[in-house]
């Protein structure tokens, strides 16, 4: 392909009227959260451009420059472009007394309160370096002090991530620094991370546009923040576990009511309210966009209904003695109407979503219908901060339904329908062969069909996907869906759709980054549902396989049993007659797993002792794939599922 047919393209006509048609129906007039996102600011970085050891960037707002005009270009939908340049306001904010916030120096907000002692850090960003340098530029206005504790909002990445750029571990072990973090804190982190891990790094590159080149034709923002930083992920296991619906503790002087959120924007989540501060942090539950009940970089669904619910508890509870809400996202609401009115709609947004997917489902529409058929209230469509820059309502439906009943309508025709490959050969066929659907498809994308020619083009690429000509009509029909999306996550991957259509995939067999902490905080009962994952089933066929394994430093045993191309394990059990024993240290498994050491080299240094037949355990690790990070999306697969090399 010609360089020019791999370069992004200009808005179409129809585009560009559906663009200006939104400067008509949303209230741009109202710019007060410009005022607010720029509120109490106390300083920045003169260019906001960080650097890991090594001189890698890992964050920049360089990029970003070509959001300065007001006028969105007709390649980005105006309100977008508005989020987009809110997002870009960075620095350090003064929230309220003691209350501080570093915004803009990652994807999510550090909140950085001034105890009597020293400061208590909420949610070290994601990782070392941007932690550290927004610590540093507090302490550029705000003098040097210690950290007394940290409290981990919620169990997502973006909010616990650059713990050890925050607080040294010896300090944490020695009691010094408490770290206090929701109940399930550590099983949620570790189990979204560890088992769905690669899959969902993968499909996180079409939800923030990391990989996406930036500019008014690529990338401009990620809902939340601008996008994810790229340093040193790390994890310090909370030494504090709040429990209890309500807990009220005082931390360095500052009291705080802590109310779990379990099941909602994560499935670890809380608020804390700080009544001699009249503060009110909502974690990421009430932020200034619609959130998602489902990302679409995959994760369970996410209930809808207790969000409403735990928002309006917390409404009841502290609203009325709040000055300021905020989170750990975005720029607060200050005043005490503001405040409410902010809680207020947020409430209703998500029980609106909840109750009408719902009452629709029980009318028998289906998820695609009721996707379609929903729009926000008259009364909440024109406040900015409901609107769908993050989720978006169409697919946030389909999920409220998906939590309930599932993937499947019940229609039966749906039941078990032809995989894509098959599926698009079949519609090709029937539409009267490829050139035949590429000539009506060119006269819908003319009429500005694209949504239907996005499909149409993805049948014809599964079916061959050597067809130049499809792959560059599917890519412009995407592209187009990209630059009139409201929400950012839905132009990040239209646009990444239409650049892996155009210039096919990055070839690497990169893996998906695992972080270390992340890997030494795994339950042994995970590590071993992780090599079930990665079991092949087709080449374990008629395998039958049972080891002992031994943990000598925890003092725990484990039985783990390959039978019917099932890996299945026991937890402080023995086998008799076990093919073998395999003793290890707790460290060795996380070396393996991190890939620092093969079980063969293991074994050989000592440092797996093996009773019994030592071929049997390497038997084992050769039956297990391995997963490589860039698999096909957007087009078919090129090579089925592939074993692991040997003793890896
Ligand atoms: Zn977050």
């Amino acid at each position: 392909m010609a360089a020019d047919a791999e370069s992004p393209k200009d808005a179409s006509a129809i585009t560009r009227a559906l663009n200006r048609a939104v400067l008509d129906t949303l209230p741009f007039a109202d710019t007060r959260d410009f005022d607010d996102a720029r509120r109490g600011f106390v300083g920045s970085l003169p260019e906001v451009e960080i650097k890991n050891d090594a001189g890698r960037v890992v964050w920049t707002l360089r990029d970003y420059a070509f959001l300065a005009g007001a006028e969105a270009p007709p390649t980005v939908n105006p309100s977008l472009w508005r989020q987009a340049r809110l997002n870009l306001s960075h620095g350090l904010f003064q929230v309220t007394d003691r209350i501080y916030q570093v915004r803009g120096f990652d994807i999510s907000n550090m909140t950085l309160i001034e105890g009597d002692r020293g400061l208590i850090v909420i949610d070290p960003l994601i990782s070392t370096e941007v932690a550290r340098a927004g610590l540093d530029l507090y302490a550029q206005h705000r003098g040097r002090r210690p950290v007394t504790a940290v409290i981990y909002s919620h169990s997502h990445t973006d909010h616990y991530g650059g713990v050890r750029g925050a607080v040294d571990e010896g300090d944490v072990s020695a009691g010094r620094v408490e770290i206090w973090a929701p109940d399930r804190f550590m099983q949620e982190v570790v189990s979204e991370a560890v088992l769905a891990g690669t899959a969902m790094v993968r499909r996180a590159q079409f939800q923030f546009g990391a990989t996406l080149p930036r500019g008014p034709r690529g990338q401009v923002d990620a809902g939340l923040g601008k996008v994810t930083s790229r340093g040193t992920v790390t994890l310090i296991p909370p030494t504090r576990i709040v429990r209890e619906p309500f807990e009220t503790h005082t931390i360095d002087g500052i009291e705080i009511v802590f109310q779990l959120t379990p099941e909602t924007e994560a499935p670890a989540e809380m608020h804390m309210f700080y009544p001699a501060l009249r503060a009110l942090n909502l974690a990421e539950n009430a932020t200034h966009n619609l959130h998602n009940i489902y990302p679409i970089r995959g994760a369970q669904a996410r209930d809808a209904n207790a969000w409403a619910k735990y928002l309006n508890v917390a409404l009841d509870r502290f609203g009325r003695d709040a000055d300021v809400a905020f989170a750990q996202h975005h720029w607060p609401a200050w005043g005490r109407a503001r405040v409410l009115e902010f809680l207020g709609a947020q409430r209703d947004l998500y029980k609106y979503l909840h109750d009408q997917t719902v009452r629709l489902m029980n009318h028998g529409y289906k998820p695609a219908e009721i996707a379609e058929r929903l729009a926000l209230p008259k009364s909440l469509a024109g406040t900015w901060h409901v609107r769908g820059y993050y989720g978006t309502l169409s697919h946030n439906a389909k999920s409220v339904y998906q939590r309930y009943i599932g993937w499947y309508d019940a229609n039966p025709a749906n039941l078990n329908p032809l995989p894509p490959v098959e599926r698009g050969r079949k519609y090709v066929d029937y539409m009267g062969g490829a050139e035949r659907v590429i000539a009506r498809a060119r006269e819908d994308f003319a009429r500005g069909e694209y949504r239907f020619v996005a499909e149409a083009m993805s049948h014809v690429v599964f079916a061959d996907p050597t067809n130049a000509e499809a792959r560059g009509l599917g890519a412009d029909a995407l592209e187009q869906l990209g630059y009139v999306a409201e929400s950012s996550t839905w132009r990040n991957a239209y646009l990444l759709g239409a650049l892996e259509l155009r210039r096919g995939l990055p070839a690497t067999a990169a893996r998906a980054p695992v972080s270390p902490d992340v890997v030494r905080a795994m339950s042994l009962d995970l590590f071993f549902d992780y090599l079930g994952v990665r079991l092949n089933g087709e080449k374990a066929e008629g395998r039958r396989l049972v080891l002992n394994w031994v943990f000598s430093d925890l003092g725990r045993r484990y039985v783990l049993n390959l039978e019917n191309c099932a890996l299945t394990y026991l937890a402080d059990r023995e086998a008799d007659g076990a093919d073998a024993t395999v003793t290890l240290d707790r460290a060795v498994l996380d070396s393996i797993v991190l890939r620092e050491l093969t079980v063969a080299d293991a074994v050989q240094r000592g440092r797996v002792r093996v009773e019994g037949d030592p071929a049997r355990v390497v038997e084992l690790f050769e039956l297990l794939d391995d997963f490589t990070l860039m698999f096909e999306v957007v087009e078919p697969k090129r090579s089925s599922a592939a074993p692991a090399p040997p003793g890896s």
